[in-house]
């Protein structure tokens, strides 16, 4: 298949580099220079409306400002190649999912929100959860592709905000696993128990599951290198919070871990790995920014 892909960053080369494994043509464009020696295979096209001009285009921009900037305002929509089908991948609001819904059927153009759970090494294996909501049809036309860069394609039904909502949900509760261990550290580390034997405990017993089993990895290790940047993650916990907002609802949880982003990245640790949040709760690192829960 021809399929165009927008957004080489961390996440998108690697996946577009396992859409060329997987035997498809891939023309591609990014905002900044990309070396040819870093995505070979890839057929690099001046324009993103290039990318356009395929049988499915993917994705991979940071944010909802950045999509909108690209495809929306540059008016991609309206010189699409006819019957094309667009694939979100980002992690973007369910507000903005279901206006992208709406600008592609108004462009008679298929849609699909498919964010993904999976960090860049994740995506470079071919291992991504994928998480996909649209129409039958929009979703049966870009599943192979889908299957080729992932271990499991979830489809959620379609409405396509589902999918950004189940992953907003999915980040907002990493964020808070990442804390509630550190503050377990906290509390064992004033009595001198070593954090990698408590992490080690609770691992084998409460909690196996796969959040904890990474990130209790950088708090052992003091190691806070993205991953997945503290300034993409406060910007999932912002997504998570609107979302909220949005039906009336205030999630305490939520609010302390988006505190704790909003300290870490306002100290200039944005690109650090969101886990960053756990060096400050246990004080491996301390940010000289007025008065400080932490
Ligand atoms: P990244 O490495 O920072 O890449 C961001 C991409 O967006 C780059 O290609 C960048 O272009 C482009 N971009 C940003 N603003 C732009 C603008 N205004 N105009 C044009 N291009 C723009 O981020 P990433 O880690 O790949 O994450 C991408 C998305 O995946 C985000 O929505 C993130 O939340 C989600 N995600 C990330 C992870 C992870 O662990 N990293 C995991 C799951 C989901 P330049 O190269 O020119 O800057």
């Amino acid at each position: 298949m021809q399929i165009g892909f927008i957004g080489l960053g961390s996440m998108g080369a690697a996946m577009a580099l396992n859409l060329v494994k997987a035997g498809h043509e891939v023309r591609a464009w990014n905002r900044s220079r990309v070396a040819d020696d870093r995505v070979p295979g890839i057929t690099l096209v001046p324009r993103a409306a290039d990318a356009f001009q395929a049988d499915a285009v993917l994705t991979m921009l940071s944010d909802d400002p950045a999509i909108r900037e690209v495809i929306l305002d540059a008016d991609l929509l309206a010189s699409a190649r006819p019957g094309i089908t667009h694939v979100v991948t980002s992690t973007i609001s369910v507000a903005f999912a279901r206006e992208l819904e709406l600008r592609h059927k108004e462009a008679g153009l298929s849609y699909v929100s498919a964010p993904v759970l999976g960090r860049p090494n994740v995506a470079a294996s071919g291992q991504l959860n994928i998480l996909a909501a649209g129409k039958a049809d929009a979703i049966a036309a870009v599943e192979p592709l889908l299957a080729s860069i992932s271990k499991k394609v979830w489809t959620l039904g379609e409405d396509p905000a589902r999918a950004n909502a189940a992953k907003i949900a999915c980040n907002m509760m990493i964020a808070m696993a990442i804390e509630a261990m550190a503050e377990g550290v906290v509390l064992t580390e004033s009595v001198g128990l070593d954090r990698a034997d408590f992490l080690e405990l609770i691992l084998a017993t409460l909690f196996s599951g796969r959040a904890y089993e990474s990130y209790s990895t950088q708090l052992t290790n003091r190691s806070f290198e993205p991953g997945f940047k503290a300034k993409l993650a406060l910007k999932d916990m912002r997504l998570a919070a609107e979302a909220s907002r949005q039906i009336g609802r205030t999630l305490p949880m939520l609010d302390a871990v988006r505190e704790g982003l909003t300290k870490a990245v306002s100290a200039g640790l944005g690109e650090k790995d969101w886990s960053i949040i756990a060096a400050m709760t246990v004080r491996d690192i301390t940010i000289a920014t007025g008065p400080d829960r932490r």
